[in-house]
């Protein structure tokens, strides 16, 4: 029998990320490419698991995500931002960062809305506009300071601009966008009914003594906006898949009806264990001296290569420019490199989605000295 399979996508494909990790794997190369940590999970936390779920946390969480978790993560923001968010009304606990981007998107977009999203872009950002009818309208940054043009993007809108996504701080550039752009965009978004989605799963990993800027933080932003963290990034575990979102109210109530139909609850006892965690806060303040550390190591290390490290003020990446070693596209060095060289990274070009070829590929950090030594090595002799 043949189906008439119309594809609601058809021009997207396996991740690069997937790809890169598959092709890192089949080379036994060392793996730059997909974001996650290579070294350990504290042994605490894991523990943590195992005591939940002996004290017979086993079943359904409840759908919004368990009250111990909400009212952890409620307090976190107060101590660290002085924000007051409401555990009950305003913050839902979903399956990673993901999740909750789809459902933000899900509950928003219909057909004919456009969304400003900023390129580089994460993957799934436009797909899951366009899989709701939504169009996609890029502001496109370029390397190396892929600084963004706020008179420009008040060009873009119109009456069909319904939402805004924003990733703060940034994968894959590695900028962060401080009180000063994010009052830049208040003021534009200022007197419009455009709403925003800003991704923050980064927010704690920020360098040079700059402090986390959550929007949360800023009343006219706040208002109109879903912001969606990860404890993949902030506890080293991407496997479980646990994150949240935070919306006024009346956007969860929304947010809520399809999250219900779509995971209905997320997995119990990584709540009750991460909530038993992070009750002392002075874990996620030592997060990014953490990874400043392992930044400054790649990024020192590389001093005398030939690649040009560009600055990464957050996040766990960072992008290497090769101009000076080949003219090579992007995906075409990032498998050579692979391939001969035993290193795999991601190829700039994979968050646009017109072509483009910045001769910049992005690296992850969040590995143990050891990995970021060895890729020294490496890079250091191309
Ligand atoms: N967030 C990870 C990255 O940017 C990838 C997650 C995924 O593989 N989808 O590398």
């Amino acid at each position: 029998m043949n189906f008439n399979l119309r594809s609601k996508l058809p021009h997207v494909g396996t991740t690069i990320f997937t790809k890169m990790t598959m092709l890192a794997n089949e080379q036994q190369a060392l793996n730059l490419s997909q974001g996650f940590p290579d070294f350990e999970t504290d042994p605490k936390l894991v523990q943590q698991v195992s005591a939940a779920m002996e004290k017979g946390h086993n079943q359904y969480a409840p759908m919004i995500g368990a009250q111990l978790l909400r009212e952890t993560i409620a307090r976190q923001y107060k101590e660290i931002y002085a924000v007051e968010i409401d555990a009950t009304e305003e913050l839902t606990v979903t399956s990673g960062g993901t999740q909750a981007i789809f459902t933000a998107i899900a509950t928003i977009v219909r057909p004919q809305d456009e969304v400003i999203i900023f390129e580089p872009a994460y993957d799934c950002y436009g797909p899951t506009v366009e899989l709701f009818g939504g169009k996609v309208v890029p502001v496109r940054l370029l390397a190396p300071d892929f600084q963004i043009d706020w008179d420009y993007v008040a060009t873009l809108i119109n009456e069909n601009t319904r939402f805004m996504i924003i990733n703060n701080p940034n994968n894959p550039t590695g900028k962060v966008l401080g009180k000063e752009e994010l009052g830049r965009l208040a003021d534009l978004l200022e007197g419009t009914d455009i709403l925003l989605l800003s991704d923050e799963v980064y927010e704690h990993i920020v360098f040079d003594g700059a402090s986390p800027q959550s929007v949360l933080r800023i009343p006219q932003l706040r208002e109109r906006s879903f912001v969606v963290a990860s404890f993949g990034k902030l506890l080293h575990t991407t496997g479980w898949k646990i994150g949240y979102c935070i919306a006024p109210a009346a956007f969860m109530r929304e947010f809520r009806k399809v999250h219900q139909f779509n995971v209905f609850s997320v997995n119990t006892p990584m709540q009750f264990a991460i909530a038993a965690y992070l009750n002392d806060i002075t874990y996620v303040k030592g997060l990014a001296a953490f990874f400043e550390r392992k930044r400054n190591l790649l990024k020192d290390g590389l001093q005398q290569s030939r690649f040009k490290v560009l600055p990464s003020e957050g996040t766990y990446f960072l992008n290497l420019d090769y101009s000076a070693i080949t003219q090579e596209k992007e995906f075409e060095f990032a498998c050579l490199l692979t391939i001969q060289h035993k290193i795999a990274t991601i190829p700039l070009s994979a968050f646009y989605k017109e072509p483009t070829d910045q001769q910049v590929l992005r690296v992850c950090f969040a590995k143990q000295d050891d990995t970021l030594l060895k890729a020294i090595r490496i890079l250091n002799n191309i």
